[in-house]
């Protein structure tokens, strides 16, 4: 059985002054046993946050980090850094990495390796762009993806798969529950192939993920939980996706 994980992402978002009052709107609320969840805010946030998280189960996530392990990497973050505040989870490879700082899926590949390496659990993003799917080229794409994240790794623990349709990311669209499921068992039938132990790795859904779609979402046989962007902004609404799932 998966326990269901989801993560927010808040990409370049929020200020210091949010993160009590988001954190206590959550901690109030009460996260349901059934859920595991993690927060990826800013970099120069993560210590606040794990402070204003210590009580309670909620995880510290990362948006991205260096393979390397130390060195002359101006404006980069370790693996063994991100470790030292708290963090739990990595995403790695998010489309906005890949599309606005040039991450191949070999530099994604190394990413993950790294961080699986350092006991850290990777998140790692893969996706297909509009015109790839419209080329009926979705499956290509995400089998690629998947064949450089896993050829290097030894084992399947420490990994999460996120499916996030560039097309639906930020955009409000949302893929529909068919189609995401339809993409997710392909992704399970891909991770089958690698590790013999691949069922008990989750595969998340991200894109225009909101309260009002979640449930159907969520309720996929192969969607293991959601990568929110926009929706975890707000305690509210995405609170309204935690008590959905
Ligand atoms: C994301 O960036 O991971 C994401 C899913 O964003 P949004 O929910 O805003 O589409």
């Amino acid at each position: 059985m998966r326990k269901t994980l989801l993560v927010a992402n808040w990409k370049m978002n929020k200020s210091y002054a949010d993160l009590e009052p988001y954190v206590s709107a959550l901690v109030e609320q009460g996260i349901p046993k059934h859920i595991d969840l993690a927060l990826a805010p800013p970099f120069p946030f993560l210590d606040k946050l794990r402070q204003s998280l210590k009580s309670s189960s909620i995880h510290l996530a990362a948006q991205n980090a260096h393979w390397e392990s130390k060195g002359a990497y101006t404006g980069e973050v370790s693996f063994g850094i991100l470790k030292e505040l708290g963090v739990e989870f990595v995403i790695l490879g998010h489309s906005e990495r890949r599309q606005y700082f040039g991450e191949s899926d070999a530099i994604v590949a190394k990413k993950v390796k790294a961080c699986v390496d350092n006991k850290l659990t990777a998140i790692a993003c893969v996706g297909e762009s509009l015109e790839e799917r419209k080329a009926e080229r979705t499956f290509s794409v995400i089998e690629k993806q998947i064949h450089a994240v896993m050829e290097p790794l030894n084992s399947s623990e420490n990994l999460v798969i996120a499916y996030e349709p560039i097309w639906a990311i930020g955009t409000g669209v949302t893929a529909s529950a068919n189609q995401a499921q339809e993409v997710h068992a392909f992704i399970r039938t891909l991770l089958a192939k690698h590790f013999a132990s691949s069922e008990s790795i989750r595969i998340l859904y991200g894109g225009s993920m909101n309260a009002s779609n979640s449930k159907e979402l969520l309720q996929q046989a192969d969607i293991d939980g959601g990568l929110v962007g926009g929706a975890s902004l707000d305690a509210q609404s995405f609170l309204g996706i935690i008590n959905n799932s």
